[in-house]
């Protein structure tokens, strides 16, 4: 950090949000949330190009709980939400709400997340009581809307997470509907991985005179992050990664897998190779994500197998290793994943096993990041189909705003986490069903390793237990 980077002190947060700042660990306010909370705090709307990783969460939590608490004596009544943050994934919704409860703890704010695949009643009967902010997902809340659970007229901040998520997952007319009812007043606070041109559009009818705030190039890779590829055959994939892991000693990895299936049964030929593995993605039940991931968490599983939706938002602490077993159709996909190490100022590394067939997927991702991956040759598994060469980088057009598209994304159904993926090849998934998993065992491992300073800094785990008062 500079010696000029403020201090959380002197960003206008009241005494309660401070103290539950520093029992994070946390002294040094990130890029991002050193611009976003004064804004946020005057009440300017604001529109942030910030991957995971980067603090934006409490970019926004910490200015918009100021916001709220300081405004003395406003009764929410019955049904109505005064914030609302909508998510892509259940998995971000609940993990955001985790963050609201862990600054809110010495407020008298009380939120409340709701999401698809799960019962609607319980939610209907806590917003029943009103709620300072509500945490969604865009299809249950239309649910909840059409069935009277919940009424904007108090609403007074609107915040976008992972907009461009939403936008790929087919969201945009969920999002323009639920727009549409809110009051025409209100702050709104537009956060993205990337500003594309359909994120423009989006905003362009969203947000008025916002402080735009960019903490990392548009579609960058985070900087330190170790990228590099390795070129196999199919077939000899599940041989590489392990070779990787054992040959390098790799005690925590996040391996990324197109498929449910593929996700199986590469677990499946982990352990039978000695390694301790655990699968998450759509078809697993809540209790069995929430119990891989914690896991994986506290080092009891090394290697986390994951789909790309399941592992959206996923939020651990110094995950040093991400491997592409394959490479996503959707390029920026690849930014996605790889902005899962190396968060909030650590190092990480980020490898690709590609075959043959996923030229174009390389091409196309090479071309997003702006960037060759390096090669590297691991001797025992020189492919018998060889690799193509990467393409000269082109520059990335110059993005010209233009009309939202009407629903390009061929979006199956509303519930949240359901959609069909664009890219080269329309590949449908499943439900991707998640909750936040925080637990008591990974705030031990967390602890052990946090230190102070943004730079190097170590999350304290959520400390998001259901008495506290911003959580009902
Ligand atoms: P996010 O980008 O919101 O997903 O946050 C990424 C990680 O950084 C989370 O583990 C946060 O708890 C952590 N974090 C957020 N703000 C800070 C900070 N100022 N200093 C250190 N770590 C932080």
């Amino acid at each position: 950090m500079s010696a000029t980077a403020p201090k959380f002190t002197e960003l206008g947060l009241s005494e309660p949000l401070l103290k539950a700042v520093g029992d994070q660990g946390y002294d040094t306010p990130s890029p991002i949330q050193a611009q976003a909370i004064p804004a946020v705090i005057s009440g300017k709307d604001v529109m942030a190009a910030a991957q995971t990783g980067t603090g934006k969460t409490a970019g926004f939590t910490l200015p918009l709980l100021q916001r709220l608490s300081s405004q003395k004596g406003v009764k929410v009544g019955a049904n109505n939400v005064r914030a609302l943050v909508l998510t892509p994934t259940r998995e971000l919704a609940a993990q955001v709400s985790d963050s609201i409860a862990t600054y809110g703890k010495y407020l008298n704010l009380h939120s409340t997340v709701v999401f698809g695949g799960v019962k609607i009643n319980p939610q209907m009967m806590r917003l029943r009581q009103g709620v300072d902010v509500l945490v969604a997902t865009p299809g249950r809340l239309l649910d909840l809307y059409n069935q009277n659970a919940v009424k904007f007229s108090q609403l007074e901040v609107l915040i976008l997470d992972e907009a461009d998520r939403m936008l790929d997952m087919g969201f945009i007319r969920d999002i323009k509907k639920i727009i549409a009812l809110l009051p025409a007043k209100r702050q709104n606070l537009l956060f993205s991985a990337t500003f594309s041109a359909d994120i423009r559009a989006l905003a362009k009818g969203l947000v008025h005179k916002p402080l735009e705030i960019s903490v990392n190039p548009e579609n960058s890779t985070a900087d330190k992050v170790t990228q590099w590829l390795t070129a196999v055959d199919k077939k000899r994939k599940p041989a590489v990664l392990t070779h990787l892991i054992k040959e390098n000693n790799w005690q925590q990895v996040l391996v990324f897998t197109k498929t449910k299936h593929g996700a199986n049964k590469l677990t499946r030929h982990l352990e039978a190779e000695g390694l301790t593995a655990a699968a998450i993605h759509g078809n697993k039940s809540q209790g069995a994500r929430t119990k891989a991931l914690a896991a994986f968490k506290e080092g009891l599983v090394q290697v986390l197998v994951a789909t790309d939706i399941a592992a959206r938002g996923i939020d651990i602490d110094l995950l040093p290793n991400v491997v592409n077993f394959d490479l996503p159709n959707v390029p920026e996909d690849y930014v996605h994943r790889i902005g899962r190490t190396a968060r909030a100022g650590n190092t990480g590394h980020a490898v690709s096993l590609v075959c043959a067939d996923e030229l174009n997927q390389l091409w196309d991702i090479e071309h997003v990041i702006q960037q060759h991956i390096e090669r590297k040759v691991l001797e025992k598994f020189i492919p018998v189909n060889e690799l193509g060469e990467s393409r000269a980088i082109r520059p990335l057009k110059a993005k010209k705003p233009k009309k939202p598209k009407k629903a390009k994304t061929e979006k199956v159904e509303h519930k949240d986490g359901q959609h069909l993926n664009k890219g080269h090849k329309s590949q449908s998934k499943k439900p991707e069903a998640t909750k936040s998993n925080t637990s008591k065992s990974s705030e031990k491992s967390g602890k052990a390793r946090r230190s102070k300073s943004y730079a190097n800094k170590k999350k304290q785990t959520n400390n998001s237990s259901s008495s506290s008062p911003a959580k009902r």
